[in-house]
């Protein structure tokens, strides 16, 4: 889970026809924020409550309930304009967005149309070694809807507890040129949105939702071609599998002489395939209007400091200094910033140890296959930095060896009891003393004649054999140094 190198690339490779056509594709991400209540309303804003618990008149949209605005709603979209280098506006507007669905009570979302709050930004990443560099087009508030339940055997039922939860929707300028660039520069935003705190980028739960505009032009033009969209890709293999069938199609269509028509495609996760639904949607269809519960949103410069003083270090400025000051490589930098927590871990561990490659060893090993097997986060892992930087200490300083760890570790994660302890309580110490160990090599010699001559007539590579068997003997226990050293005195 901590892993961005594992996306599987889909099936197909690299569609035909791209020497002749550039892919423009652009994203509209909707996030949801992590606001205690909702946009408009004081009702909870939280996932998996019992259906139609927390609403109320506003929420419901019921004749006569107003909207407030939340004013943290506003803060965390702010911090994330200021994240992605955006403009804020001192002015911007809710809108009316009109549309009937049986998921929407108000049979309008409240969203911003022509003045939203942050516009004209842009996101960094790093892709196959490269910076990239993809505008922001805008970022604005919205209210989300509630949910259909589709039941099996026909019918639905709605829920109205996500109607109102805040949402920011980050649109991309169409800067993104490949299936594998719309996944890197998702994962970015994901990974800044965690970072910032501000949502929690669960893409199964849908608190982070993807739609992609997509369109193909001839190499060298400037014109865009005839856009097609898709909804519902809510995973980052979703993604780049659909961009990459809808670059296929649009290629085909139009090398066999066709036009593009503009449709939105749905992307069915079950089947992996685009569903096209045949319909053409302009702004007019949703008759935006400026909502007239709401006045104009302000936002002054000493607000726009408050929020600023929120920013930190973010994901790729991160890597890079621990590429620089901890010498890691690109890729280590990579998975260990990949979450705010598991960096602060890692600098923590090394705050103590001041082993930056040894610490990233084992966080990026043991801790790491522990939390992929177990399906858990950095914040539920038991073993804290200065636990683990002990059973480092007892490593570097000789008295168990590297197996031993191992077994301190497991013995770590259900236990109270520190490195030290474990070690005692299960002998561990490594024997590092010359008669003990001098012993366990002479029984090992006597009872291996043959590879003792072979070793003698220049099969020098034998040591390892021969190293193992006394590991073998102490039971783990013995100094592979100290046994290394008697054994060359021995056979040489
Ligand atoms: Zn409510």
């Amino acid at each position: 889970m901590y892993s961005d190198r594992d996306v599987d690339k889909g099936k197909g490779g690299t569609p035909p026809g791209l020497e002749e056509y550039e892919p423009v594709i652009g994203l509209e991400v909707h996030a949801q924020l992590l606001t205690k209540t909702k946009i408009f309303c004081s009702c909870p804003a939280e996932y998996g409550a019992e259906p139609n618990t927390l609403v109320c008149p506003v929420c419901l949209g019921l004749p006569g309930a107003l909207p407030v605005l939340n004013r943290e709603a506003v803060s965390m979209a702010i911090l994330m304009g200021l994240a992605t280098h955006c403009e804020i506006a001192e002015e911007s507007v809710f809108a009316r967005k009109n549309y009937f669905y049986p998921d929407c009570p108000k049979n309008y979302q409240i969203s911003m149309y022509d003045k939203p709050l942050c516009t004209d930004g842009y996101i960094e990443f790093e892709l196959e070694g490269e910076l990239r560099r993809i505008g922001i087009e805008r970022i604005h508030l919205e209210d989300d809807a509630g949910k259909l339940i589709h039941l099996q055997d026909g019918g639905s039922m709605v829920d109205f507890n996500r109607c109102g939860v805040p949402l920011i929707e980050i649109v991309s300028k169409p800067d993104i040129r490949s299936p594998e660039e719309a996944s890197a520069y998702l994962m970015m935003l994901r990974r800044i949105l965690r970072y910032l705190g501000i949502c929690d980028g669960n893409m199964e739960q849908g608190s982070l939702r993807c739609d992609v505009n997509i369109s193909v032009r001839k190499r060298g033009s400037e014109e865009f071609g005839t856009k097609t969209e898709i909804k519902n890709l809510n995973s980052f293999k979703a993604v780049e599998m659909g961009i990459r069938f809808e670059i296929e199609r649009q290629i085909s269509v139009l090398r066999s002489g066709g036009a593009i028509e503009q449709v939105t495609n749905l992307w069915d996760a079950t089947e992996k395939k685009l569903l096209t639904m045949r319909r053409k949607e302009y702004a007019h269809d949703y008759r935006y209007f400026p909502e007239p519960d709401l006045l104009p949103l302000v936002v002054d410069a000493g607000w726009i400091e408050e929020v600023r003083e929120r920013l930190i270090e973010l994901p790729l400025e991160r890597e890079k200094r621990f590429r620089e000051q901890y010498g890691l490589s690109p890729y280590d930098s990579g998975v260990l910033c990949s979450e705010k927590a598991l960096a602060d871990y890692y600098e923590e561990l090394v705050s103590i140890v001041s082993e930056p490659k040894v610490c990233s060893n084992w966080v990026m090993r043991e801790v790491l296959a522990h939390l992929n097997e177990k399906q858990v986060s950095i914040e539920e892992f038991a073993i804290s930095p200065a636990r683990l930087a002990e059973l480092i200490k007892l490593v570097q300083e000789g008295t168990i060896n590297q197996t031993a760890a191992r077994d301190v570790f497991e013995e770590m994660l259900s236990s109270q009891q520190s490195a030290g302890e474990i070690v005692s309580k299960l002998g561990l110490e490594q024997i590092s003393d010359d008669s003990e160990l001098e012993a366990l090599v002479d029984e090992v010699l006597a009872e291996n004649p043959a590879e003792v001559e072979k070793y003698r007539a220049g099969k020098v590579q034998l040591i390892g054999f021969f190293i193992g068997q006394v590991m073998k003997r102490s039971r783990g226990k013995a100094n592979p140094k100290v046994v290394k050293e008697i054994l060359q005195k021995k056979l040489g």
